[in-house]
Formats: C-alpha cells, sequence, structure tokens
C-alpha cells in the first residue's frame, strides 16, 4: 500500500476508554502520558525537526494540570499519548527544554511518517475544539467530554452534545478520453507556477461522485465521467479530509464558470515532466510531494 502523508497514524485510539473521564484523567497524570503541544496552530520541534512531546513533570512545573483539557489520542503500545492546547496569545510557555514552534507543512516532508500523522490528528482535534466552546443549539457554553472526543453543552435543558467534524472535499485528476493529457489548473493565491488538479468541498444532499462532477463543471467548463475513487488524505488544513478521484472528460474546451480557478490547460505528461526545466514549462511546478495532488499526478505519470 501507497504511503500519504498524514495517514498511517500508528497509534491505537482505544475508543472503549472514552467515557471513563476518570481513568483517562488518571492516564494523562500518571506519569508515562507522551502530551503533543499545540500552540496557535503550530507544533513543537527540535532542530533536527523531529517532534516534541512534553511529560507531565514538564507541565506539572509550569501549570495547573486540574485547569488542562488534554485531549487523549490513544496508546502506542503501553504509552498514552494526548494533545494539548497551549495558551499564550504572543508567546508560547517555556517548559525548560528549547523547541522551535513551526506550521506543520511547514517541515512535514523532513518529518517521520509516523511523527506527522500523530501531529495531523492532534492539530485536527485542537482545532476543533477551539472552534466549538459554544453550543452550537442554545449558545451557553459546551465543554470537552469523552476525554475530549465530544463536547457537551453545560446548559441542562440543552445538554446537546457533539463530536469532531472533518469536511470532505473531493480532489480530482482528470484525464481526456483518449488518455494522453490531464487538466490541472491554478488559483491566484498558490505559489507562482503551481499547477495541481481539481479539487472542491462536499455539499449537503450531494454524493462524492456527483461532487467531482460539479466542481469540475463550475471550475473549468469541462464535463466529466467515469469517476473512480482511489485513496484519500487527512488534511487538517483546518479540518478536512480529501478524497482523491480519477475522472474522464467527455469534453475538452476549457471555459471557467467561476473565479476560483485563474487559470486552467490539459498537459501531456512530457509536459508534466518538463515543468522547471528550461523551455516553455519552465516556471511551472507541480503540488507539495506529500500531497494527494501531487500522488493523484504521479499515479497518472506512470501509467505513460
Ligand atoms: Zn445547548
Amino acid at each position: 500500500m501507497i504511503h500519504i502523508t498524514y495517514s498511517g497514524n500508528p497509534l491505537d485510539r482505544r475508543a472503549v476508554l472514552r467515557p471513563n473521564e476518570a481513568e483517562l484523567r488518571a492516564i494523562f497524570k500518571g506519569g508515562a502520558a507522551r502530551i503533543v503541544p499545540v500552540w496557535n496552530m503550530k507544533h513543537a520541534f527540535t532542530a533536527t525537526p523531529r517532534a516534541q512531546v512534553l511529560s507531565i513533570s514538564m507541565l506539572a512545573a509550569k501549570v495547573n494540570l486540574d485547569t488542562l483539557e488534554p485531549v487523549f489520542l490513544g496508546f502506542s503500545d503501553d504509552v498514552p499519548w494526548f494533545a494539548l492546547s497551549l495558551p499564550g496569545a504572543d508567546t508560547p510557555p517555556d517548559f525548560g527544554e528549547p523547541a522551535e514552534y513551526r506550521a506543520l507543512n511547514e517541515v512535514v516532508t523532513l518529518l517521520p511518517g509516523t511523527e506527522a500523522s500523530i501531529l495531523a490528528y492532534a492539530r485536527a482535534m485542537v482545532i476543533w475544539h477551539d472552534t466549538h466552546r459554544y453550543c452550537g443549539k442554545c449558545g451557553a457554553t459546551a465543554k470537552p467530554a469523552e476525554g475530549g472526543h465530544a463536547r457537551v453543552c453545560t446548559n441542562d435543558a440543552c445538554n446537546h452534545r457533539t463530536f469532531p467534524r472533518t469536511d470532505p472535499a473531493v480532489i480530482t485528476l482528470i484525464e481526456n478520453g483518449a488518455r494522453t493529457h490531464c487538466l490541472l489548473g491554478r488559483q491566484a493565491r498558490w505559489p507562482a507556477g503551481m499547477y495541481s488538479v481539481i479539487a472542491g468541498f462536499v455539499e449537503p444532499g450531494e454524493s462524492l461522485e456527483e461532487t467531482v462532477i460539479r466542481e469540475t463543471f463550475e471550475e473549468t467548463g469541462v464535463r466529466v465521467t467515469d469517476v473512480r475513487y482511489l485513496a484519500s488524505q487527512p488534511w487538517p488544513f483546518p479540518s478536512s479530509i480529501m478524497l482523491g478521484f480519477r475522472a474522464r472528460a467527455v469534453s475538452d474546451a476549457i471555459s471557467r464558470t467561476d473565479d476560483e480557478l485563474e487559470d486552467a490547460r490539459w498537459f501531456t505528461r512530457n509536459d508534466l515532466r518538463s515543468f522547471g526545466k528550461p523551455g516553455p514549462y519552465e516556471a511551472l511546478r507541480l503540488p507539495n510531494p506529500f500531497s494527494i495532488a501531487r500522488f493523484l499526478v504521479n499515479t497518472w505519470l506512470d501509467e505513460g
């Protein structure tokens, strides 16, 4: 199986423990826990870089443990792992060990895959808590429950319970009928010269295949059929899962109908292989190597 960055989390999530708040609190304080800090949507890294995790003794020296709201991530062998959102608007708390807080996607290509997947999981959970502090039904404060895998409204008349959200988005490599060209586009806000496959969020009341067909037409005017699922990638930027597809065009003419893309073009495999090299495509580049977009492009390149 091909590894896709941010997947392959090695932790046993041990969901059976989540309802037992007292036991999880004891495990958190028990001394063995490895704690993944998240501060301002960033993680702590050593110079190598490797993910820096905290111990309970490092935390206890600085903060009141009873005020913390750790999220239980699971177990690696007998070692429990938790994610923890750290306070501090301008500077992260100092736990006595040098650490640099950086955005995960800036350093992910330098990390072991298992670390990248654990950090992505921690990041997704912390972001969800940060953006769901209040009950969506009555507006009262919502508090963490189930080891951080739910939030419950504190208004006894409401008691609404909500669970971590993951927003599905489709991302599709579209090839022409002869399978000689693929369709790539670029958004104005992307890095200069980068072209990628077509992507968009799934809307309520829509199948994944219908999203692929709708988004491709909205962004490029191209009609597609034969939509096939290939692979997926957790994408906690902030809270998505990317669902990777291949589809075949039944029309070639490009006419952008919304403003999402500033350009869309058909490319041959040799065109793509010449990206960044002297010639007509020297200024163009493919998506980042850790993205499922690049996986979809590479899979297509390998076929011809
Ligand atoms: Zn409520």
